[in-house]
């Protein structure tokens, strides 16, 4: 609330009280601004987004020298890995949410929550509009944040490719109330299957519950519910349980795709073995009330299958308010919204995104790379000795850890073959032109990071310690040499670390990528993924929850009550 031009209406409530204005400049005409006791001398952070990328920013910012300002429409963190797990009542929904006020309370100093949505950034004038979701807050439900520094961690929303009907009649899995919704759906479905005075065709309909995606979430939940109906459900609804059929729809040729391809055709054959239908490339092109429409990709075949309960689980898309952002910083032609290795918005230096929201821009990395050779080819030769490039490819790899990957795996040998002329003789300089034709392949090669928990987690933490060191390094920097500036950088860039990943596969047994290219599949992988996903709970609450919700789960079976 520093501009003039701003009208200010006190409200009367002294001790952080309220704020009521109108702002010529806003597209509101009337905003209420919440004046928590501020300290003049601090910045002030705007963190959108309780999820793993914001909570573990805020876990480990030092934030007595910040104004910290944290603004959600939900005011708990959701450990998503064990959603899944939510849908079919092996783990309860309150065992794996964790009050955000709970998480800030054990900060040192003062965050402010506010439960709220971020409807727009107004990054010319560095605020954010926000809309409460309890409502209207003393006749408005808008107010504004300003903010020195914005981190936007705000998730990303289902991609329903306009697919038509899919947004009214399917279910989605990326919140604990999508879960519960499941869960509530699974338990109607049988009961309305029980029903006296219906066929048994529209029996095996109610029953037919189809999964659209064969990625990591569409595949634990196939797992999850298989487990649910063959361990609880069926002894208690015996008679239609040879009518129960559960079916994933993959558009590619194989579920798991991303996974290595050990893991992803021994989940065929377990599903195969377990009765779980798996249709690969077939294409879902829209979904009524009853049926779900397909085409089959080999042949442009278009027919439907009758369902009960339908799960889309295809993918994630970028939500409208980064859209608008991206508009407006000049990124409209992007899918993502692009930063910069140090998590800063391409474009928008003052904020910074991460977790699922953004994509780390590689294409500028291989132009910092490019960078890189022109500063080091002094005399403009278009060429290097080979200590040069030795030394330019020891500073890439030092910069660019995910260059260093696909380097490594597979073009490293490249580079060193630039070495050699044609004969295979030791060259005495290399060619820069014929370095950017290796590095061209490289491109190719370069992967965005994996949505992932792990990859916002780490970001989170990576920021966090950033921000921590932010006036150290401003007359110390630690990052690498600019090429375009002189001086260095003031952080190391992002670097993450891969700890590899699981996919549960039901029947106690799960499959893992581990560091190292190890694959372990089996029961005994199961027990890892109990012992990592309990000592990953972001509490000692939720961790007592989980673990004695899988122990009642063991002893007792699962509840089937619909409420
Ligand atoms: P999120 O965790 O989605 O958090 C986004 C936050 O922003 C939320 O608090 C949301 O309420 C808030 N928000 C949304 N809109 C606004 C707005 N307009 N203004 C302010 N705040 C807003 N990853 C793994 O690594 N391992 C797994 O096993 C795994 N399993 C998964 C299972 C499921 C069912 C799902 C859905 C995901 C799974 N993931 C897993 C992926 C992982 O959950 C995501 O990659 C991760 O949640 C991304 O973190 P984030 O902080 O970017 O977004």
């Amino acid at each position: 609330l520093r501009s003039s031009s701003q009208l200010l209406v006190l409200l009367g409530i002294s001790n952080g009280g309220l704020l009521a204005y109108s702002d010529s400049q806003a597209d509101v005409n009337a905003l209420v601004s919440e004046s928590a006791p501020q300290d003049a001398q601090k910045k002030k952070v705007v963190v959108l987004g309780t999820g793993w990328a914001g909570t573990s920013f805020l876990k480990d910012l030092d934030i007595s020298s910040y104004d910290i300002r944290v603004v959600s429409p939900r005011n708990y963190f959701a450990f998503t890995p064990l959603l899944p797990s939510v849908t079919c009542g092996t783990v309860e929904s309150r065992s794996i949410v964790e009050p955000i006020r709970n998480i800030i309370k054990k900060k040192n100093g003062v965050v402010q929550f506010y439960e709220a949505e971020c409807v727009k950034i107004d990054a010319a004038n560095r605020r954010v509009l926000c809309r409460s979701n309890n409502g209207p807050l003393i006749g408005k439900e808008d107010f504004m944040l300003d903010y020195d520094y914005l981190v936007i961690a705000i998730g990303a929303e289902v991609n329903t490719f306009n697919t038509s009907g899919v947004m009214e009649y399917c279910h989605f899995l990326k919140e604990v109330e999508d879960a519960q919704r499941i869960r509530r759906s699974v338990i109607d479905c049988f009961e309305r299957a029980v029903l006296p005075d219906i066929t048994e065709q529209e029996r095996r309909s109610i029953l037919h519950f189809v999964i659209v995606g064969g990625g990591p979430t569409g595949v634990e939940f196939a797992a999850e519910l298989h487990d649910f109906i063959q361990e609880d459900l069926v002894r208690l609804y015996p008679t239609v349980q040879d009518l129960v059929k559960i079916t994933v729809i993959q558009s590619g040729e194989h579920i798991l795709n991303t996974y290595d391809g050990r893991i992803s055709s021994f989940a065929e054959q377990k599903f195969q073995r377990d009765g779980i239908e798996v249709k690969t490339g077939c294409r879902v092109v829209g979904v009524s009330e009853k049926e779900i429409n397909m085409k089959l990709k080999s042949t442009g075949e278009i027919f439907s299958i009758p369902y009960g309960m339908v799960l889309w689980s295809t993918g994630i898309a970028t939500r409208p308010v980064i859209r608008d952002f991206m508009e407006q910083i000049g990124q409209s032609k992007r899918l993502t919204l692009a930063t910069d290795e140090w998590l800063r918005v391409e474009g928008c230096h003052n904020a910074y995104a991460l977790g699922d929201c953004a994509t780390i821009n590689q294409r500028k990395i291989m132009e910092d790379i490019l960078d890189i050779f022109r500063v080091a080819d002094i005399d403009n030769s278009g060429t290097l000795t080979v200590t040069e490039f030795q030394d330019v490819i020891q500073d890439i790899l030092v910069r660019y850890p995910q260059v260093d990957l696909y380097l490594k795996s597979q073009h490293l040998q490249n580079m060193e073959d630039l070495l050699k002329d044609p004969q295979g003789n030791e060259r005495k300089e290399v060619d820069i032109e014929e370095f950017k034709i290796a590095l061209a392949q490289v491109d190719s090669q370069m992967k965005s990071l994996p949505a992932t928990a792990q990859v916002a987690a780490q970001q989170g933490t990576y920021l966090a310690t950033c921000f921590n060191h932010m006036e150290q390094c401003q007359t110390n920097p630690e990052g690498p040499r600019r090429f375009r500036k002189s001086g260095r950088h003031r952080f190391q860039p992002f670097r993450y670390k891969h700890f590899g990943q699981f996919a549960p596969l039901g029947g106690e047994q799960a499959a893992a990528e581990l560091p190292g290219d190890w694959i372990s599949i089996g029961h005994s992988t199961q027990w890892l993924w109990y012992s990592v996903y309990a000592s990953k709970q972001v509490s000692w609450r939720t961790r007592v929850l989980v673990v004695s919700d899988w122990t009642r789960r063991f002893i007792f079976g699962r509840d089937s009550s619909r409420i």
